[in-house]
């Protein structure tokens, strides 16, 4: 698992496999590629797979085929979340003695706290919990196996990223104390992201800004469990002429499509997607290792959005 990058920049592509890798996947993989590739760093691969009964294995599958044809390149071991339950585990109790972290008997809240919170899935959770007495926790703790949720506190966290500006959230205004443990004993996404990075010896972190304020709880967990802290680096999201988010969940223009359905092959695609999001002045097949060189990945600073029309 340990790969030492040698003060190298070292990034991550950290697919979901809960649907089919869609444009929107492969603009966050170009620009995670291009952040580190031209700092002389590498890539290395983790698969999201923590819910199992979303992620299912002929998805993983498909996502292979896909990485493959995309020509994307990693070092090291692929690293599974689905395998990695002991490592957050060793985390959670360390956040347990610190007396960080505490049961919710709330129902349903903590659903989705496996996948990562994309915006408008984000409910500020009100401390109900949190402020049980101890009689009541234990006897709620005989009819109800609860979630955990970890203590937040007041304060600012602020960083600053490669593409977006004014970086200062407070947890409290923006979730209040999150889950770290689902009911079903499942790790939610924030903290394996966090124990994962870490392992990882990932130094940045490139995806869409629809996880801007995913960053500061994963900082504040980070200083809980005294791991390093990492660049951020949160990109436009890719959408279409409409303005409709280009996403896996609404069935939108897989990767699969291109890589079956065309005779396109990865160099056109990658040179039509940086043509599209205004990397490369030129409309031409681009390798991956040649966009490194001329791809200006400035010009997506400050922006949130991405309108892209030649590819589809
Ligand atoms: N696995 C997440 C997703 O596919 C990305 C999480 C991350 O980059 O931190 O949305």
């Amino acid at each position: 698992m340990l790969l030492t990058g040698e003060n190298k920049v070292v990034g991550r592509y950290a697919p979901t496999p809960s649907g089919k890798l869609h444009i929107g996947n492969a603009f966050s993989f170009l620009i995670s590629y291009l952040d580190v590739a031209q700092q002389g760093g590498f890539m290395r691969l983790r698969i999201e797979d923590l819910d199992k009964v979303r992620c299912k294995p002929e998805l993983i599958s498909t996502m292979f085929k896909d990485l493959e044809w995309l020509d994307l390149p990693w070092e090291g071991d692929v690293i599974y979340q689905s395998k990695r339950y002991e490592a957050y585990s060793d985390a959670f109790l360390s956040l347990e003695r610190q007396d960080l972290v505490y049961p919710c008997f709330c129902s349903r809240a903590d659903l989705h706290a496996a996948s990562a919170p994309h915006t408008g899935e984000e409910i500020i959770y009100p401390g109900t919990c949190r402020r049980l007495s101890n009689s009541d926790r234990v006897a709620l703790l005989t009819k109800k196996t609860p979630s955990y949720r970890i203590k937040v506190p007041g304060k600012t966290f602020s960083f600053s990223d490669t593409y977006q500006d004014d970086c200062s959230f407070s947890l409290l205004d923006i979730c209040g104390d999150f889950v770290v443990r689902r009911a079903d004993k499942v790790f939610a996404y924030q903290l394996a992201v966090v124990v994962d990075d870490a392992a990882m010896n990932i130094t940045t972190v490139t995806r869409g800004c629809d996880l801007l304020s995913s960053a500061p709880r994963q900082m504040y967990l980070q200083q809980c469990l005294g791991l390093p802290s990492v660049k951020y680096a949160h990109i436009p999201l890719i959408v279409d002429e409409n303005g409709r988010r280009l996403s896996k969940r609404s069935g939108d223009i897989s990767i699969e499509h291109f890589r079956s359905d065309t005779s396109m092959t990865s160099s056109e695609f990658w040179g039509k997607l940086a043509f599209d999001c205004g990397l490369v002045d030129e409309l031409q097949p681009f390798s991956l290792k040649e966009l490194s060189r001329v791809a200006n990945t400035s010009i997506l600073k400050r922006k949130k959005q991405i309108v892209i029309s030649h590819i589809l």
